[in-house]
């Protein structure tokens, strides 16, 4: 993928989400950090937990991004596969590394536990991938290069995920920038302003990209909030251009109330 844009893909793992009991959280999380660390956030996948699903999904995403992002499917129950079928999906062996299992055996004695194979599923990683040790739980994330996409195993257990991914940011200094901000617009309809987004969006040649969200519905009272962000290299720079954009946006509409456009 190119250089100039990082595109980034998340993989949200499980049939709980597939079915609504469980609300994508996690999605949202990913989401966030990979937008702030100056990644475009271009596709989101949620797949089945089978082998085929799990492989299908992540081949897929790998052809599209820099970076891919999963959570779900590390634990040591049956239905918990992630890391074997992606390693199925780029032909990757499994091999046992020999300080994961040490962490499992120290974890499960001193709970007076056996080292089921279940348990030992969790030491099996993709010949040459790298991991990341769970600081608040014990499946480890898991990194893997496939070709120049860069794919990271996360657990799918919220606090688990955020961990583990935020150790990856630091890691991986997966460093872009990234800046957003809002205003919110009292008595103006979203088509009003439309054509003033239009116009600045254009002026501004692809370095912003403006979003208007109604906070109200137009017939009671129409209330927008408008979301201005653009990515860039320098964080000064990225904040200057939103926050002129911000202040052009104001003006307009103060312009079009006073019926002065
Ligand atoms: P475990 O060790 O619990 O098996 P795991 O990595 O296999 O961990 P899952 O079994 O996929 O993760 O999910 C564990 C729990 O984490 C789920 O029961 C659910 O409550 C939560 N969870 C999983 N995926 C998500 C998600 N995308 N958003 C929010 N919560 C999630």
């Amino acid at each position: 993928m190119s250089s100039v844009e990082r595109i980034a893909s998340i993989i949200s793992v499980g049939n709980e989400l597939l079915k609504g009991k469980t609300v994508n959280t996690n999605f949202a999380h990913i989401g966030r950090m990979l937008t702030f660390a100056g990644y475009r956030v271009k596709y989101g996948y949620v797949c089945e937990d089978t082998p085929e699903g799990i492989a299908e999904t992540f081949k897929e995403a790998v052809k599209h991004s820099d970076l891919v992002v999963s959570s779900g499917g590390l634990g040591p129950t049956f239905d918990d596969i992630t890391v074997e079928s992606v390693a199925k999906a780029f032909s990757m062996k499994l091999v046992k590394n020999d300080h994961i299992m040490a962490i499992l055996r120290n974890h499960y004695t001193s709970l007076n536990l056996p080292l089921t194979k279940e348990r030992e599923k969790m030491a099996y990683l993709p010949i040459g991938s790298h991991f990341i040790e769970n600081p608040v739980g014990i499946a480890p994330g898991v990194i893997i290069d496939v070709g120049a996409c860069k794919v990271i195993v996360l657990p799918g257990v919220p606090s688990e995920m955020e961990a583990l991914l935020g150790l990856a940011r630091d890691q991986y200094a997966f460093g872009g920038v990234y800046c957003e901000k809002s205003i919110v617009i009292e008595n103006m309809m979203e088509s009003t302003i439309a054509p003033e987004i239009t116009r600045i969006m254009k002026e501004r040649d692809g370095k912003v990209y403006i979003k208007t969200h109604p906070l109200n519905s137009e017939n009671i009272l129409p209330k927008i909030e408008v979301e201005v962000s653009s990515y860039g290299s320098e964080r000064t720079d990225c904040a200057e251009i939103v926050k002129s954009v911000l202040a052009e946006i104001s003006d307009s509409a103060l312009k079009l109330k006073s019926g002065k456009k």
